[in-house]
């Protein structure tokens, strides 16, 4: 996808700050971290949000909930943390291929405003 910011980063061509990478999921730093630690664990296909996923595609919906606890283990969040993933524009997504925020090292409020 020519003008995805994050289909970029997966490329190579926008630079991030990579913590975890595999043949299908990248995870690396938020540029505007909401939380000491603020991650985005995105499939490296091009799938715009949660509502596109079905059958075809799921299992890399899998695969990042199984990074997400490795990363959770790695980073030490026994504490708790909170995966998000706003999906259309009135849940406010910004960037329109599938990512899930991981944010941990506060407290979190709840129903999230
Ligand atoms: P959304 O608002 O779509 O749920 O989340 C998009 C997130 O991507 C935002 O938290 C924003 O800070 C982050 N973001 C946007 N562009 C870039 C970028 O070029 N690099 C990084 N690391 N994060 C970005
Ligand atoms: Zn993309």
């Amino acid at each position: 996808m020519e003008d995805c910011v994050f289909c970029k980063i997966v490329n190579g061509d926008i630079p991030s700050a990579k913590v975890y990478e595999d043949d299908t999921v990248l995870a690396f730093k938020d540029l505007d971290p909401q939380a000491p630690t603020h991650l985005l664990v995105i499939p490296k296909q091009h799938v715009r949000s949660l509502a596109e996923i079905d059958a075809s595609n799921s299992a890399v919906v899998a695969h990042i909930a199984e990074v997400i606890a490795k990363l959770a283990k790695d980073l030490d969040l026994k504490d708790g943390f909170r995966v998000v993933s706003n999906c259309g524009d009135s849940a406010g997504q910004s960037v329109k291929h599938l990512h899930f925020h991981l944010l941990a090292g506060r407290e979190f409020t709840w129903p999230a405003g």
